[in-house]
């Protein structure tokens, strides 16, 4: 495999630019002046399916559905550039462990933010969880169980709202829920009950419930998310947000700009890039690939 130099990258990006009326690639320009700015990045949080990963979740598939190493290849020069790629994702803790050595990684952000390895250790989030119940549960899962809020949910919505398996077994932060109900309700269902420092937050369409259209929701402490968790991580890595980038295609995802120095959205993201948001041209790992070589050209300078 060849390291990308940086003119080849920007000539691939004008490739790709092309196709969208040069509008993408105008973003990339911009965000290599952005990027010129700023001290050379040590860290790029990056979310996982529909970012880092392709369809099916598979690294190795580019946005079309076919085969491509473009991904693998940004996280090689990431690595070679000493750049740390830091997966930040509403996956399971679980599954990250085993996801990260494949990847050659080794922190990641789990379960929206409410799970973090850094350096072998793990650690969580508890947003709002009241003291008396953190001080008494190992994981924030543990606090919202003891605490009752996934039996008030369900008894809300009988027949509507049931866990996600097997996607929700062994979670550490929260529980990932799927069916139909109406958010604003679930959330008022938990406040009668004393629980409104936990919540209900839609995750999107979903499926694993034949015969039915459904969502996936994930049922959290209040004050946690990918944002506070990216936060609380530069903080103990010694680095400002100037030192970081983080690159998504979620609402949730964009939530990080606020605390990073640049945010790049992948082509199928949702949100308004903006400030030091910017879009790049391509699509899932191609996008996230098109960040790396803005970041490893910055560092180059
Ligand atoms: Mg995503």
């Amino acid at each position: 495999m060849q390291l990308w130099r940086h003119s080849d990258s920007v000539r691939r990006g004008a490739q790709v630019g092309l196709g969208h009326a040069g509008a993408p690639m105008r973003h990339s320009s911009a965000a290599a002046r952005h990027l010129a700015a700023l001290p050379p990045a040590e860290v790029l949080y990056a979310d996982l399916d529909g970012t880092l990963l392709g369809p099916g979740g598979s690294l190795l598939t580019g946005p079309d559905g076919g085969p491509s190493a473009r991904a693998a290849q940004a996280l090689v020069d990431a690595r070679g550039a000493g750049i740390t790629v830091v997966p930040v994702t509403g996956r399971r803790a679980l599954a990250l462990d085993g996801d990260t050595r494949l990847l050659g990684l080794r922190d990641y952000i789990a379960e929206v933010g409410t799970v973090i390895l850094r350096a072998g250790r793990r650690r969580y989030e508890w947003g709002s969880c009241p003291a008396d119940l953190r001080a008494a549960a190992a994981t924030p899962r543990a606090a919202l169980d003891s605490a009752g809020a996934l039996d008030v949910l369900l008894a809300a919505f009988p027949g509507d709202l049931r866990p996600f398996l097997p996607w929700d077994a062994d979670r550490e932060g929260g529980h990932l829920l799927h069916g139909r109900v109406d958010v604003a309700v679930a959330n008022a269902a938990l406040s009668a009950q004393g629980l409104g420092w936990a919540y209900l937050v839609d995750n999107g369409a979903a499926g694993g419930w034949p015969g039915r259209r459904v969502r996936a929701y994930h049922l959290l402490p209040r004050g946690v998310g990918k944002a506070v968790a990216v936060a609380d991580d530069l903080a103990e890595r010694g680095l400002a947000a100037g030192q970081a980038a983080a690159c998504g295609d979620s609402l949730e995802d964009l939530t990080m700009a606020g605390v990073v120095g640049t945010y790049f959205q992948v082509a199928n993201g949702h949100g308004e890039p903006g400030g030091n948001a910017f879009g790049v041209p391509g699509a899932m790992g191609h996008g996230f690939a098109d960040a790396v070589a803005l970041l490893v050209a910055a560092r180059g300078r």
